[in-house]
């Protein structure tokens, strides 16, 4: 073919410069094949004329005469304008069937050897040996524009199929399978103190080979980021599912129990032993999908070290644990404010009887009734200063005293937990804290007798 070529070219130059009266002829006939002249000929023969200046003459008209015959002999040679057909179209005329037929081989391999498998037409094209009437006769480069224009390229390659259904379409079965497995690869933690014990998709992903549009083909990293592509649905068309097991260490954080001890006051505690942490060892099993977890599970828990559990011992004079600000104790008294703890209990102090029992809290702290009843008195009074009297019938009354201000008038009926007042420092006070008295009969008792 490249000496046809090189044939082409030296004999158009010697015809111009050497033998002007066949060039009209060689110029129109722009495909000269001379058939019968080697290029070795043409070789030796311009050698000689470059050689023998003398011969010039002489040799310029032997060179006109082979040409001539060359052309004369071409166009004996040559048949009909031949035409390519694309589903029975004309899409190109060219000087004959044998220039159609290696347009169209051209053409293919040129095709192939860009995309990199082998393509074919997905149309019918074929050559026919004659030409429309009246067709321009193409070069090969226009007829493989031609061609390009009115056809479309197949390979055999294959399809990814999702659920039956095609995604991605490859050159070849390795590409699509390859493919797949980055796209799993993708998923696999980078963290090696996992262990993957199953990778695998949740659709059905089969490779089918079979004929693919080249326009279709996606290389591997292109099929790959197809199967991740949530731009459609929102969702990946493709789930990698990985199961993974993870063996750590982790802390177990001790518990802490407390005990009463008699010989503490109320509020004070000691810690008789101290809490240390513990340690076990324990497999998670993990399921992601698409690097998402979706279960977690806890396969074994060992042991390694035993918390050691902290035991606090706690006051035990007055009883905490029951004081319940919601809960009536058995006589249905509440505790009648917010804060616990007793500053000073009823019964003998400093050679005198305290009456009630003295909530340490804060002014403004509520007040509530420890049970349903009457106010009965509700005011300043002397040493209890600002002091509220509630009665619950059955000779039973409660009192409220040194508040802050008082909420209720004398013969309120009042809830039990009702804010009553709150707590203060009037009357005979050191500091704020609500005395309280229960008085049963005209006489006081122990009120922790009635709330807890
Ligand atoms: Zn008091």
């Amino acid at each position: 073919m490249s000496n046809e070529h090189v044939l082409n070219n030296e004999s158009e130059k010697l015809a111009s410069a050497e033998a002007a009266p066949a060039e009209a002829e060689i110029t129109k006939e722009n495909e000269l094949k001379p058939a019968n002249v080697s290029a070795a000929d043409l070789q030796a023969l311009k050698q000689k004329l470059a050689q023998r200046p003398k011969l010039l003459l002489a040799g310029g008209a032997a060179l006109a005469a082979v040409l001539l015959l060359a052309v004369a002999l071409s166009f004996a040679l040559a048949g009909e304008p031949a035409a390519i057909l694309v589903n029975g179209q004309q899409v190109a005329a060219l000087k004959d069937e044998e220039q159609a037929n290696a347009a169209v081989a051209a053409y293919l391999a040129e095709q192939t050897k860009e995309i990199g498998s082998e393509v074919f037409f997905a149309e019918q094209v074929t050559v026919a040996p004659e030409a429309r009437e009246g067709s321009d006769v193409l070069s090969r480069n226009k007829a493989l524009d031609a061609l390009a224009l009115t056809t479309t390229l197949k390979t055999n390659g294959a399809a990814i199929l999702v659920d039956g259904q095609p995604l991605v379409f490859t050159a070849d079965e390795q590409t699509a399978k390859q493919a797949l497995e980055n796209l799993k690869l993708t998923y696999l933690p980078e963290d090696d103190t996992m262990q993957v014990l199953d990778v695998k998709f949740k659709q059905e992903i089969q490779v089918q080979p079979q004929e693919v549009l080249v326009a279709d083909l996606a290389n591997l990293d292109e099929a790959k980021l197809a199967m991740k592509d949530t731009s459609l649905t929102g969702e990946a068309p493709v789930t990698v599912l990985v199961v993974l097991e993870k063996t750590k260490v982790e802390e177990v954080p001790f518990n802490t129990s407390y005990e009463v001890d008699g010989t503490l006051r109320y509020g004070q505690t000691k810690v008789k032993q101290a809490g240390v942490n513990g340690s076990r060892e324990v497999t998670i099993q993990l399921a992601q999908a698409n690097g998402e977890e979706i279960a977690r599970q806890e396969i074994s828990s060992n042991t390694l070290v035993k918390p050691v559990e902290e035991i606090v011992l706690e006051g035990a004079v007055v009883q905490t644990a029951s004081r319940s600000l919601t809960q009536a104790s058995e006589a249905g008294m509440i505790w009648p404010t917010t804060a616990t703890r007793i500053s000073s209990y009823y019964g003998p102090r400093s050679g005198d009887n305290h009456s009630g029992l003295d909530i340490d809290g804060d002014a403004g702290d509520p007040v509530w009734a420890a049970k349903s009843g009457t106010v009965v008195s509700a005011g300043y009074h002397g040493t209890y200063g600002n002091e509220v009297v509630i009665s619950h019938g059955d000779g039973l009354q409660t009192r409220y005293a040194h508040m802050q201000s008082i909420s209720v008038s004398v013969g309120d009926e009042v809830e039990i937990g009702q804010q009553v007042g709150l707590e203060g420092s009037t009357g005979n006070s050191t500091g704020s804290h609500l005395h309280f008295e229960v008085i049963i009969n005209g006489s006081t008792t122990d009120p922790l007798l009635y709330i807890k």
